[in-house]
């Protein structure tokens, strides 16, 4: 049963989904998906090649054809053999590295909102879903890519200790930063995921809630392995 399991993790920006989401499809033996890694993947397609970018209040006959634009965009997963964990490539190339920057994190969200960017998405995602055995972490996995997925965790944690979260992660890295300027990201990437027209972040009625605020890695891992052991019991 484990090894067809579709797993949708959603949630806010920050809270540590891919952490989760890749532990478990470890744990599972399952496929992991970031399906932000796509929309991260696009919007750095759309910087490098001079794409115009909508703000969110002129989405709406916005003069521009994205259409054409998005068939030349290939977007694949590869595992990584030194990880064993799947990585984005943006027609060929690996872009793990370019995609996580703050100047495509500060343009992601207007980009994903944009209808035609989804709807080719979604279809990539629900592709990768076909065979099934699949952790997918998002904002709508459980709302539109997998409405029927086999579980669905809604993550959430306090938007200061995600901030906070999140900061420390990108000092690490190297990257020079404030910590407003990450806060600003956060909170704003959440109101408009949260406000778009096309398939918004939202809780799916069915999805159980992880507060991660308080938690560490190995306590929420074991959070959703619980909900997963129930399976078990039901097969
Ligand atoms: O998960 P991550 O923070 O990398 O996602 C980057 C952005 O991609 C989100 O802020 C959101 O705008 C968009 N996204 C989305 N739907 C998803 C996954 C990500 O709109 N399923």
């Amino acid at each position: 049963m484990h090894s067809r399991m579709i797993i949708a993790i959603d949630g806010f920006s920050s809270c540590g989904k891919s952490t989760v989401a890749k532990a478990i499809a470890k744990r599972l033996g399952l496929k992991y998906i970031d399906s932000g890694a796509m929309y991260r993947a696009v919007t750095l397609y759309f910087m490098r090649n001079g794409i115009p970018i909508p703000d969110s209040d002129e989405l709406v006959d916005f003069p521009f054809d994205f259409n054409p634009v998005l068939d030349k965009i290939q977007i694949t997963f590869q595992v990584n053999p030194a990880t064993g964990l799947s990585e984005v490539y943006l027609n060929g190339e690996n872009v793990e590295q370019p995609i996580r920057t703050m100047e495509i994190s500060e343009q992601v969200s207007h980009v994903s909102a944009i209808k035609t960017v989804r709807k080719k998405m979604v279809e990539l995602q629900q592709q990768e879903g076909e065979q099934g055995g699949l952790v997918m972490d998002g904002r709508d996995i459980g709302t539109t890519v997998f409405p029927h997925a086999d579980l669905k965790i809604f993550m959430k944690a306090d938007p200061m200790i995600r901030a906070d979260r999140r900061f420390k992660e990108l000092v690490s890295k190297g990257v020079e930063i404030t910590v407003e300027e990450v806060i600003s990201n956060v909170v704003g990437r959440d109101y408009e995921d949260s406000h778009r027209e096309e398939s918004p972040l939202r809780k799916a009625d069915d999805a159980i809630v992880l507060d991660n605020s308080h938690l560490n890695q190995e306590e929420q891992v074991e959070f959703v392995v619980k909900e997963i052991e129930k399976f078990k019991v039901g097969c």
